[in-house]
């Protein structure tokens, strides 16, 4: 569809009382997107098609079979890589993805390299990231590590290419070299790429062992809510992963919300996470890891491997649908989460968007307010307009020149409620509020 054009305005107004103010945020779509929302949109609209599972485990024979020509393994600077490379790069460019091959010329290895893929459409100063890491370690054929991720993320792909949703933002997907040396092909990007234009990035690591966990890491950011509520879902609740880090790590570092799937490493599952989960206490969640036996398909848990893929594709279409391009880290400090989320919707019922009040838990306070448009193909612009009755010591308007939010909340005591609203240009209103009830 066309792209169109709406405007999101920010407005925060005193006041209360002393020490309180009152956030308002507003949004408004275009009447053609808000038809097509009113008209198409239930709770599913904005989610993935299911990702098929044997489709996923067709890739990672494949990385099995490469591994057995290249003498077992497909590690970084080895043919291995290399036919790996060859293999994802050759499908996606087959489904119709603009792929780059990108050079890694700070990889260890200069000759290994990034394989990147563009879908076409969507807003691409909003830009959803997707990816882990290609190559294994040089002791076996990686399928756990991270053959899944690589196998789950193509097939996601694929089924993007199938399915050519129409969503907001634009989607790229990545396939990262030499992470098993030091996280070198995802640095490299962010180096030589940059992340101006990247939303959101979700990460893949390692995610069918064979005793899964269900981890997330970042799990309680903007970012990770639908693979939270994915896995709420299918009663498999999962647990903050704390393990630092994967190729999600360098993106965070660059100030990129970020987040990690994993059914994890070589750690033990816990007597409480076997009763939770399933599985063996006191066992590996993958006995293989960073070993030969980590092989297809002995080493792969077909059906968590299933699990953590549709969350995935969760995951990204719901970031696809709705975020839009801030930077919590810069304002929230690495440590941050949800304080409370709610609906926008229309009286009808439609939901339009979210509204969110985000905590710093190294600063102990509120730190930032956002809103979230689902309407595809909205290019948002903010117009701001800031009072409160303690001056500037609620928002900072530099925080969220460009859109819809964060409102920076930066002094300690403050009280806030949030009146979001998001209105479309036919008249179409949504409303969500978040209550008086957040000091900090
Ligand atoms: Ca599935
Ligand atoms: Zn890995």
């Amino acid at each position: 569809m066309s792209k169109t054009r709406a405007v999101v305005a920010i407005a925060s107004a005193a006041t209360l009382a002393v020490g309180v103010a009152t956030v308002s945020l507003t949004a408004h779509a275009s009447p053609k997107e808000s038809t097509e929302e009113s008209q198409s949109q239930d709770h599913s609209t904005n989610n993935a098609p299911d990702i098929n599972v044997d489709g996923v485990k067709h890739h990672l024979q494949k990385f099995q079979t490469i591994a057995d020509d290249n003498g077992g393994n497909r590690a970084a600077g080895t043919s291995g890589y290399q036919a790996s490379a060859d293999y994802v790069a050759k499908t996606l460019d087959d489904a119709g993805f603009n792929v780059t091959r990108q050079t890694c010329g700070s990889c260890d290895n200069s000759e290994d390299e990034n394989v990147i893929a563009d879908w076409p459409g969507g807003e691409t100063d909003n830009t959803i990231m997707i990816g882990g890491h290609l190559d294994s370690v040089a002791d076996g054929p990686g399928i756990d590590d991270n053959g899944s991720g690589s196998a789950a993320v193509l097939q996601i792909a694929l089924t993007v290419a199938e399915n050519n949703p129409e969503l907001k933002n634009h989607m790229r997907f990545a396939w990262w070299a030499e992470e098993e040396l030091g996280m070198h092909g995802s640095k490299h990007y962010i180096d030589n790429t940059g992340v101006d234009d990247i939303a959101g990035y979700i990460n893949l690591d390692m995610v069918a062992g064979t005793n899964a966990g269900y981890f997330i890491d970042n799990m309680s950011s903007p970012t990770a809510v639908a693979m939270v509520d994915h896995f709420d879902s299918i009663d498999k609740p999962a647990e903050e992963f704390t393990d630092c880090c994967s190729d999600n790590g360098p993106f965070t570092d660059a100030g990129v919300e970020s987040t990690l799937l994993t059914t994890g490493y070589g750690e033990s599952k816990t007597q409480e996470q076997a009763d939770k989960w399933g599985g063996e206490a006191g066992k590996p969640y993958d006995p293989c890891y960073h070993t030969a036996c980590d092989t297809y398909p002995d080493n792969i848990n077909a059906q968590a491997l299933d699990h953590m893929t549709d969350a995935a594709a969760q995951g990204l279409w719901d970031n696809a649908s709705k975020t839009n391009r801030y930077n919590p880290v810069e304002i929230c400090g690495q440590d941050y989460s949800i304080q409370e989320r709610e609906a926008v919707t229309t009286e009808s019922g439609t939901e339009l968007g979210q509204v969110y009040m985000l905590w710093s838990n190294d600063a102990e306070q509120n730190c930032a307010v956002t809103i979230k448009t689902t309407a595809a193909g909205v290019e948002t612009q903010t117009a701001v307009t800031l009072a409160a009755e303690s001056g500037d010591n609620v928002s900072d308007k530099g925080a969220f020149a460009h859109y819809a939010g964060p409102v920076k909340l930066d002094a300690k005591g403050t009280c806030v409620k949030v009146d979001g609203s998001i209105a479309a240009e036919d008249g179409t209103v949504g409303t969500g509020s978040i209550p008086l009830s957040h000091c900090g």
